[in-house]
């Protein structure tokens, strides 16, 4: 017979947003269960150094989320190693459908789930990831003072990329496989009048190549899609710009989605189109995406859930 578990607060995902928001549930007495995903840990468990989230000089990504993990475990969160497959929010108890089996009711949920940053996947590009080729400029922008990027992508995450790595690039080379910018207007007008930004156009990503002892990025192959020309071009860090992606599959048509497919939150809240059901982090934020801001959201949504079950009492 199928397993049921009952709880009045199901955390679904367990990146910075889920581990918070299960800490803060745990305190408040709800006893939450936790549901993991695929990736426990979420995306800072696929980089190495951290060096923004407070309290940590620096911290291995891996080893920040083991210890959120034990933090939220240790204030009796429960957590369990489980995939949510299916989504009934129609109605309280909410239900979920674990791949496991296991079918989980609850009185309101914690949408926790992320985003996942698009790749172009190539086979060097997945080498050198985390050791020279990211995708994000806020996280690791800092690692590449005075040296030489390159930025692929032509919408508005390259151009603010780009722009964003001047600060700390000598020189950065935009890739776009067409000759103008998907990117708004005032971004563009940033971006053509900043001498340390070379566009690169009709060229794609061919390959990412470097050392293998240490791991590390030397340099690109770009290739010209009109003629297939091949261009090297000497270089220390890749920055992939081409979107992200919040992992909403299991809320479309049931829950108000924005700027893309990211869940729609009451502004100052994590409250979402549905009494009940509370989103955080970035499968809520197409903004500012960091682990800190995450975790901030996590806590709103569990002291937001908190609130409304006192309310529903
Ligand atoms: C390579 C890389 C480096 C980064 N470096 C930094 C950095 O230095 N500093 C920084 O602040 N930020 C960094 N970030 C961004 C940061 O990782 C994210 O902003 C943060 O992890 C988002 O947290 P989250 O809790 O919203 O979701 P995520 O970390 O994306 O976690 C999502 C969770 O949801 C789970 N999930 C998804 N679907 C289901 C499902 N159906 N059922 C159950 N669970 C599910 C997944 O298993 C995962 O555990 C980096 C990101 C990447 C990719």
């Amino acid at each position: 017979m199928a397993d049921t578990k009952h709880t009045k607060v199901l955390i679904i995902g367990s990146g910075p947003a889920g581990y918070t928001a299960g800490v803060y549930a745990a305190r408040a007495m709800l006893e939450p269960i936790l549901v993991q995903g695929i990736e426990p840990g979420g995306q800072l468990t696929t980089t190495t150094e951290v060096e923004n989230y407070p309290g940590f000089t620096e911290v291995q990504g891996p080893d920040l989320m083991i210890k959120m993990q034990e933090h939220a475990a240790a204030m009796g969160c429960k957590i369990v190693g489980d995939i949510i497959t299916e989504l009934d929010i129609s109605k309280r108890p909410f239900q979920a459908l674990g791949d496991s089996g296991t079918h989980y009711t609850a009185e309101a949920i914690i949408l926790a789930t992320g985003a996942r940053a698009k790749w172009l996947g190539i086979a060097s590009e997945e080498k050198f990831k985390g050791f020279g080729v990211s995708a994000c400029a806020t996280c690791d922008g800092f690692f590449y003072r005075g040296q030489e990027i390159v930025v692929i992508g032509g919408g508005n995450t390259a151009v603010e990329e780009a722009l964003f790595l001047t600060k700390f690039a000598s020189k950065v080379t935009l890739i776009h496989r067409r000759d103008e910018l998907r990117a708004e207007k005032v971004l563009q007008d940033r971006l053509f009048k900043n001498d340390k930004i070379v566009p690169m156009w009709f060229n794609t990503l061919e390959e990412v190549y470097g050392s293998d002892m240490p791991l590390g990025v030397e340099g690109i192959k770009a290739k010209n899609v009109k003629t297939g020309k091949i261009t090297d071009i000497p270089c220390k860090g890749v920055f992939i710009a081409i979107g992200h992606a919040p992992a909403n599959e299991l809320l479309v048509d049931k829950l108000e989605l924005h700027n893309g497919g990211y869940v729609l939150v009451e502004p100052g809240s994590t409250r979402t189109s549905v009494p009940g059901i509370f989103a955080s982090g970035d499968l809520t934020d197409h903004v500012y995406r960091q682990a800190v801001t995450s975790a901030g959201m996590g806590c709103m949504a569990a002291l937001d859930a908190e609130k409304f079950l006192s309310e529903q009492d």
